[in-house]
């Protein structure tokens, strides 16, 4: 059961690989020529790269995309001002060259920014098309051409590179940002860079491993289920936590083949405890899902294989999703949630309560289980707006039928709060690390035999 090496993902390639992006020889000479030349004037780069722009493409159309790039260019064409120079470098990026900004390093560094942010601000103005209203923004990375300051003078080709990275960095805060060069982004872009290649290997010598964190009811304690959760033993090195390595796997779209092994994985456990009779078929075992593993139209095929594979019922596996899911086309999600609900599969929304999360994913989504942020459980103790969330969590999901699973549980005080809440279930270091599957299958024997066995001594 090895996952297969993946072919390097076509949409947002971009967001992990430094390309070499097609610059045109007559732009590239001029850089060249400015930063050989004397003026003692800083001048800046600025990368320009429309956000999400190939899944803008793929949802709506080729015709609307070019739309969306003509009047990109148009806007950045006209805020040209005589020492601008502008050029689109790929599909849908725009490198501007501006020449002798400011004197000091500082003054150039604030009026590049604003250059910048009037663009992004610019581009992000909604853009009406036959079918609706569209956004579309942009991430622009910064690099100042600066002169006889520090260091050696770039050459155009590394200056370039230095706006790309500030941009890669603006996308991976989140997009639509302005990013300005520094040393720092370089040596994180290559700390990523070389992460993304030993994932590769991981990959394909099988460097992975799940483990599993039990699920305990509230009211008795017993194990109701679990969680299984990804592991990279990286020979010679410490294990990289699933936080490092797992929006590196998404973002190169290796997460793809790794997912689908985690799946399989899973179920050849569920059916090695199913057979020990130490998993009865009422337990739930949680297999988180990033985005692009929802969105992979292997996803259902490759679930059905490997339930029926290890004669799993699908009701016995809960698929963790987040509401980053959301984002992006909240009906076609639905209906593929849908779509894998009707097989008889759980769906579970993780980490509810951070980020956008909405009391009304809670009526819209086809949903079984609501995972209780950890965050929350975490301020529970400190902070009386968390209680009061956590409270009106509880009680909407109640209201929609929905089970309500507290992530993160550590201290006997906050058992005891959502044992008064009424929530269902519980994980956390109070009932259980994540472990090995071998230590769980311990763990689940002693709970089952321990009341038939003849006390000790
Ligand atoms: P998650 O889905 O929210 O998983 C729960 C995380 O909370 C796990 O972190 C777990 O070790 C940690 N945790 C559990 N109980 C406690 C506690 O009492 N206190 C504290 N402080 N932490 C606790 P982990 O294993 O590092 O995983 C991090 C995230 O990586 C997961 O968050 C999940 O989003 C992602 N992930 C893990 N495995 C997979 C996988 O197979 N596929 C995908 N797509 N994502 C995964
Ligand atoms: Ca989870
Ligand atoms: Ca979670």
């Amino acid at each position: 059961s090895t996952p297969q090496e993946p072919a390097p993902s076509q949409t947002d390639a971009h967001d992990e690989v430094i390309a070499s992006l097609p610059i045109g020889h007559t732009l590239l000479g001029n850089i060249n020529r400015y930063l050989e030349g004397s003026s003692s004037h800083c001048g800046a780069l600025l990368l320009i790269d429309l956000d999400h722009f190939n899944s803008i493409n793929e949802s709506l159309g080729k015709h609307i995309g070019a739309q969306i790039l003509d009047r990109a260019r148009e806007t950045i064409a006209n805020m040209l001002g005589a020492n601008m120079q502008m050029d689109q470098v790929a599909g849908d990026a725009f490198l501007l060259f501006i020449q002798d900004l400011a004197i000091s390093e500082s003054d150039a560094e604030q009026r590049a920014t604003a250059i910048a942010n009037e663009i992004r601000c610019t581009i992000s103005r909604p853009f009406f098309t036959e079918n609706g209203e569209v956004i579309v923004t942009a991430s622009v990375g910064i690099s100042l051409l600066a002169k006889g300051a520090e260091g050696p003078v770039p050459s155009a080709y590394q200056a370039i590179q230095q706006a790309e990275s500030a941009m890669f960095e603006a996308k991976r805060r989140g997009r639509d940002a302005v990013m300005l060069f520094d040393t720092q982004i370089t040596r994180r872009a290559q700390q990523r860079i070389s992460l993304q290649s030993s994932l590769r290997k991981a990959v394909v010598n099988q460097e992975f491993d799940l483990y599993l964190q039990p699920q305990v009811s509230i009211h008795d304690g017993s194990v109701v289920g679990g969680e299984v959760l990804l592991r990279w033993i990286h020979s010679g090195q410490a294990m990289h936590t699933p936080a490092d390595f797992i929006p590196i796997l998404e973002a190169s779209g290796m997460i793809v083949d790794v997912g689908l092994w985690v799946i399989r994985t899973s179920c050849e456990y569920l059916r090695n405890m199913l057979d020990r009779g130490i998993w009865t078929p009422d337990m739930q075992l949680g297999v988180n899902i990033s985005p692009k593993q929802f969105h992979d139209p292997g996803l259902i095929t490759g679930l059905e294989h490997s339930l029926k594979s290890y004669d799993i019922s699908p009701d016995m596996i809960t698929l963790e999703v987040t509401e980053n899911l959301l984002i992006d086309d909240f009906e076609s999600v639905v209906d593929k949630m849908k779509k894998i609900r009707d097989m008889g599969t759980r769906f579970a929304i993780d980490d509810f309560g951070s980020g956008y999360s909405s009391m009304i994913y809670l009526k819209r989504l086809p949903l079984d289980i609501v995972k209780i942020d950890r965050e929350f459980i975490a301020n529970l103790n400190s902070d009386k707006d968390t209680l009061g969330l956590v409270e009106a969590i509880m009680m909407v999901s109640r209201h929609y039928g929905l089970d309500v699973v507290a992530e993160g549980v550590e201290s006997a005080s906050q058992l005891e709060f959502l044992t008064q809440q009424g929530c269902e279930a519980g994980q956390g270091y109070l009932f259980g690390k994540p472990m090995p599957a071998a230590e769980l299958t311990k763990l689940l024997q002693n709970q089952v035999t321990m009341p038939l066995e003849a006390p000790a001594g």
